[in-house]
């Protein structure tokens, strides 16, 4: 977090009345939500995370997608408070990725899906009661809620409990990658990048652009960052 900020919140805890609570909110698999998502409704994911913590308590957009809230109250009724909003914010989107075709000869060949998957972005919290060092419950609040980033997800109450494993879940393969001229022999990868390759095929010797698609509530982008 921007020292300045750090400062800012610092102060305002400092002059805050007693009982409250610290409470640290970074959303797992952002990014990638993000992505599938588009940006502009991710900002506004973005903008709702901030405005039902705001409701909570004073808050502060302290990185992308992290957040500081300090809430009046002991401890048991904040974190009722923050678990309904986990649960608000507890959202899963899902995607297909396809296979489109360009032919040297301008053949063409019908889209084919491979891969779908969801994604779960969900909200982390670490919490910690203000206590006369402001900053070190500022630092408690913080280092609990990164340490969810590593710890068995079991072990993570009050907060919710986020995935075990990376951003994918759900995945199902639905196709392999054959020739799509003959549906058959073995596609040779002459060159490739993101999301993207040239290939010949070894048994009819067709030569194509083979060109990975990502498809989210229908809309259809090249998907070179998977
Ligand atoms: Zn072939």
């Amino acid at each position: 977090m921007p020292r300045w900020r750090e400062d800012e919140i610092i102060a305002t805890a400092s002059e805050h009345g007693r009982p409250a609570v610290f409470v640290c909110v970074n959303l797992q698999n952002f990014k990638p939500f993000n992505i599938l998502l588009g940006h502009q409704r991710g900002d506004q994911f973005l903008e709702r995370v901030q405005q039902r913590l705001t409701e909570i308590g004073r808050s502060w957009r302290t990185g992308g997608d992290e957040f500081v809230t300090l809430a009046g109250g002991k401890l048991t009724a904040v974190t009722e408070q923050v678990s309904a909003f986990t649960w608000l914010f507890h959202v899963t989107i899902g995607a297909t990725e396809a296979w489109s075709f360009r032919f040297d000869d301008q053949r063409k060949a019908a889209i084919v899906p491979w891969r779908s998957f969801q994604v779960v972005c969900t909200p982390r919290c670490g919490f910690a009661e203000l206590g006369s060092d402001v900053s070190g419950s500022l630092h408690l609040a913080r280092r609990q809620c990164d340490d969810i980033r590593q710890t068995d997800p079991d072990a993570l109450r009050p907060s919710f409990a986020p995935l075990a494993t990376g951003p994918w879940t759900n995945e199902k393969k639905l196709a392999t990658p054959i020739c799509p001229a003959c549906g058959d022999g073995q596609p040779i990868v002459i060159e490739d990048d993101l999301g993207w390759s040239r290939e010949r095929c070894a048994r009819c010797d067709a030569s194509y652009e083979r060109i990975n698609v990502l498809s989210v509530f229908g809309e259809e982008s090249e998907a070179g960052y998977m």
